[in-house]
């Protein structure tokens, strides 16, 4: 077991001071903050660990397409910790715009949080801190992050501004996190939630653990399967010659697709448990490559695969 492993087994065990905070969703802890703005939108975003776009095109999503239109967007980061870290401060894949000042972009791409939110947001609030997670809770939100990567386990700074955060006990889990959710009428909940049945080896809940793939003959990288959710893995075909060939990274490739149609299912108990007013973005922290070059996974390449991800976004009701 890696260092990573244990670290974040030992995470997940609350600690007995800690214990009643880690059990208390229904019992929030919170800080004195003031009224939420009127009508203020409850707001959940869920990254798919690793889905790249053609994945999810490819799943022909029934649920997600209900919030709108899938747009084809670039990650700003290759693997998942810079990639959340970007995410809270307030900026979501972007659009790759053409002949546009990227201060220009950032400045359109906050107010979209505007129709996201339903109230005026403000830039010069969130100011100097960038950190969207402290800006909603000190205008009125309960904040709570559920992760599936250890690289996001609670002991990191990524655990800043959240109420509620927990690393979950297995990387596919959205629905157990879907059921921790908590929403109330008197203030709006912003979540988000990373979950990982996308990322290698896309394996969802229904299916044993030993019909996952193996990759037999890499050392160090994917050595333990109980590592399998190790962000930033990346095999080249060097390494492991006898498992690049291509049925097998189309076997994987349709792996994440059949991955993301699970994930697509799951968000009809996500539309069912969350209020009327609640604005949901769907999209992924990264991609993935599936031969390209010689590598599989994502982490330190660059590569548009590693960068195409879904974008979905709206309100549900
Ligand atoms: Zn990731």
């Amino acid at each position: 077991m890696s260092l990573l492993s244990r670290l974040a087994a030992a995470l997940r065990a609350p600690a007995p001071a800690e214990a009643s905070l880690a059990a208390t969703s229904d019992a929030p802890v919170t800080p004195a903050r003031p009224a939420p703005p009127e009508g203020a939108n409850n707001y959940v975003i869920v990254t798919l660990d690793s889905c790249r776009f053609d994945s999810f095109v490819k799943a022909k999503p029934r649920f997600a397409t209900r919030l709108g239109e899938v747009q084809k967007r670039y990650s700003y980061a290759t693997w998942t910790a810079p990639s959340h870290y970007n995410l809270l401060i307030g900026l979501l894949p972007h659009a790759s715009p053409q002949n546009v000042y990227a201060s220009e972009y950032y400045k359109e791409d906050f107010l979209r949080f505007q129709e996201r939110l339903n109230f005026e947001v403000s830039f010069a609030k969130m100011v100097p801190n960038l950190w969207l997670p402290g800006y909603l809770r000190s205008v009125g939100y309960r904040t709570g992050m559920y992760a599936s990567m250890p690289v996001l386990n609670p002991a990191t700074p990524i655990n800043r501004d959240f109420d509620d955060y927990a690393l979950m006990d297995h990387h596919n889990d959205i629905v157990p996190m879907i059921r921790r959710m908590r929403f109330y009428e008197e203030r709006p909940s912003f979540y988000v939630l990373n979950t990982g049945e996308t990322h290698y080896p896309y394996a969802t809940p229904d299916e044993p653990e030993n019909s996952w793939p193996r990759i037999s003959g890499v050392n160090g990288v994917f050595k333990h399967l109980d590592d399998h959710v190790r962000a930033g893995n990346l095999v080249h075909a060097s390494e492991a010659p006898q498992f690049f060939d291509e049925a097998r990274m189309k076997e994987l490739h349709a792996r994440q697709i059949r991955a993301v149609q699970w994930v697509d299912r799951s968000l009809e108990e996500l539309f069912d448990t969350v209020p009327k007013n609640t604005y949901i973005t769907i999209t992924a922290d990264h991609g993935e490559l599936f031969g390209e070059r010689g590598y599989f996974g994502h982490g330190p390449i660059q590569h548009d695969k590693v960068f195409e991800v879904p974008f979905v976004e709206g309100q549900i009701r």
